[in-house]
């Protein structure tokens, strides 16, 4: 696509322009200049136009156009992802396509307990919309404040619910997509059950934008727990937290609505660099879990049961030490450390990062097996390991030895990628557990993915987007 000889030429900008309004056709590289770098700073690309439509049929106009002419889109939400996905190339050739003005919460039905919302919907605004309906929006990650939903979806967003209440995938009844081609794809339908061929909202979801433009969505709503506990717990290793693991799963089923592992050094990255943020437990830990349970019926109920799996917990020895947050505001000081972790890293100099997953039984081993992949290609590298265990996810990100030298670090990029993802693949796991592929980890995946999940990837790309235009260059 990239080697096609057409330019981005002054008329052809005009004619996109007069789709959405001047007011929306941002073409000045001020205006344009947060549309082509996602905030870390880590991918920049260029691009002469960003457009903002206000409608589907918008959408739809644009991309018929685009796809006339062969002009590459890159959909873009919060632009909040982490792979580089939502970003465009350096060619100056493609336009961005934001989504933010789409942004209406279509209905809410409390009987079928579904919502109806458009892509750019903020979360947070669809999780504060859902709770003034009594129900729960369980989607939740650090980034609610800016992600939007057509994001989330796009890139199959997981976070802090999903042990409980599954992914994006899993929350996603229908879609509404904006096909390459200009078509809509109106598959908006309420149906917990479905089996009428091909699950193709399936395809969208997840997808990177690569496939077509998600602009709304049928969504799960769930009846808004009446009891929430959350405590922190202290612990020995890594194996005593899959058996606390085991024991809260036993004991509370599906009323675990939370169970993140934390590693003694993101814990003490966080005491020392993170304004605001108390210790959670008086004393030190080599291992901390943080759990939450939920009740439908109560607080009481919920409280219950987290004191019967961690009474028992410490009876049996898997347990060190813990506390159950005494009201409200000290659970959410909680989660506030939990959501302040990945932050902490950067005052400690150059990190490389990981988002992988392996069976929740096999965490242990991996961490295990992991540290010496690590220790092999960079000796006094500083492993900062926490995530959300009850999903079998991990950010197993590593930061330079202390008063290493952030370059030489950074040098090492693909060797310590390589290393510990060949453990992940050792393990049976994912190289991408929530975060997605984007142009990040595109290379890898072509490379080790196996040969015939590649080529019906590709297929499947070329069934929906023969002539290349959609999000090109991200995931395959
Ligand atoms: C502080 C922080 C914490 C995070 N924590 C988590 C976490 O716990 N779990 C997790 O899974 N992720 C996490 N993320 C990454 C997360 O996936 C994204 O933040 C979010 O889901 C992406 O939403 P967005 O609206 O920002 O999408 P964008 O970044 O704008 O886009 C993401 C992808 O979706 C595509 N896209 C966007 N909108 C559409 C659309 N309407 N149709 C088709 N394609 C589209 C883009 O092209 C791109 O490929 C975190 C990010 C940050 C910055």
């Amino acid at each position: 696509m990239n080697d096609a000889p057409f330019d981005l030429d002054p008329a052809l900008i005009a004619r996109f322009a007069a789709i959405v309004g001047e007011n929306y056709a941002l073409r000045a590289q001020a205006d344009i200049a947060p549309y082509l770098t996602e905030p870390r700073g880590l991918w920049h690309g260029t691009s002469r136009l960003v457009l903002r439509p206000g409608s589907v049929d918008e959408v739809s106009q644009i991309m018929r156009l685009a796809s006339e002419t062969g002009t590459p889109v890159v959909p873009q939400s919060g632009n909040t992802g982490l792979v580089g996905a939502q970003v465009p190339d350096a060619s100056g050739r493609e336009i961005v396509l934001s989504l933010s003005r789409l942004n209406r919460i279509r209905e809410i039905d409390v009987l079928s307990n579904t919502v109806t919302v458009e892509a750019g919907v903020i979360l947070q605004t669809l999780q504060e919309a859902a709770d003034a309906a009594d129900r729960l929006f369980p989607l939740s990650l650090a980034a609610q404040g800016s992600c939007q939903l057509g994001g989330n979806l796009s890139s199959n967003a997981g976070g802090t619910g999903v042990l409980a209440y599954g992914n994006a995938r899993e929350l996603c009844l229908g879609v509404e997509v904006v096909l390459p081609t200009g078509e809509v794809f109106d598959d908006l339908r309420k149906l917990k059950k479905d089996n009428t061929g091909y699950d193709l909202k399936n395809l969208f979801v997840g997808a990177e934008g690569t496939l077509g433009i998600i602009t709304a969505a049928v969504l799960k709503l769930f009846p808004k727990p009446k009891g929430r506990e959350v405590a922190f717990a202290g612990l020995s290793s890594p194996e005593a937290a899959l058996s606390l693991f085991s024991l809260a799963m036993d004991r509370a089923g599906a009323a675990l609505t939370a169970f993140e592992l934390i590693g003694q050094r993101p814990y003490d990255f966080t005491l020392r660099h993170a304004q605001g943020v108390t210790r959670p437990l008086a004393q030190d830990w080599p291992w901390y879990v943080l759990m939450q349970v939920s009740s439908g019926r109560s607080a009481e109920d919920a409280g219950g049961l987290i004191e019967e799996v961690l009474s028992e917990g410490l009876e049996q020895g898997i347990v060190g030490d813990a506390v159950i947050a005494a009201s409200l505001a000290q659970g959410d000081a909680f989660w506030n450390f939990r959501e302040v972790l990945p932050d902490s890293q950067k005052p400690e100099g150059a990190s490389i990062k990981h988002d992988i997953s392996v069976p929740v039984a096999s965490i242990p081993a991996f961490i295990a097996k992991a540290a010496g992949a690590v220790a092999s290609v960079s000796p006094g590298a500083r492993v900062v390991c926490f995530g959300h265990m009850g999903d079998g996810n991990l950010h197993y990100n590593i930061s330079r030895p202390e008063n290493g030298d952030d370059e030489a670090f950074l040098g090492l990029y693909h060797a310590m990628n390589h290393a510990v993802h060949d453990v992940v693949r050792s393990f049976h796991g994912s190289i991408s557990a929530e975060h997605g592929i984007g142009q990040l980890k595109r290379d890898e995946l072509i490379a080790t993915a196996p040969p015939m999940a590649i080529d019906l990837m590709r297929r499947v790309k070329a069934a929906f987007d023969p002539a290349g235009i959609m999000n090109p260059g991200k995931v395959i």
